[in-house]
C-alpha cells in the first residue's frame, strides 16, 4: 500500500493540509486554512490602515523547517 503523499503546511510546526498556495519571491508556500484566514485577516486590518494590502505584499520570515510568519511590507 503506498501511502499518498499529503502537502502541509509551511508554517513551522504546523500539520495541517495546505488549503492555498501563495508564491512569494518566485517561492511557493503551503497554506492550511486556518493560517490563511489568520493572513486575510492581518491583510484586512492592514487595508484599513494603507487603503490596500494584498497576499504579494507579505514577506516570509524563514526559520529551519519552515516559515515562521509573514510580515506585512508595503510596496
Ligand atoms: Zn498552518
Amino acid at each position: 500500500m503506498t501511502k499518498a503523499r499529503v502537502e502541509t503546511c509551511s508554517y513551522k510546526g504546523c500539520a495541517e493540509a495546505v488549503a492555498y498556495v501563495l508564491e512569494l519571491n518566485g517561492k511557493r508556500f503551503n497554506i492550511c486554512r486556518n493560517h490563511y484566514r489568520e493572513l486575510l485577516r492581518r491583510l484586512e486590518e492592514k487595508a484599513k490602515e494603507y487603503g490596500s494590502a494584498s497576499l504579494s505584499e507579505l514577506n516570509p520570515t524563514e526559520v529551519e523547517g519552515g516559515v515562521r510568519s509573514f510580515k506585512y511590507r508595503k510596496g
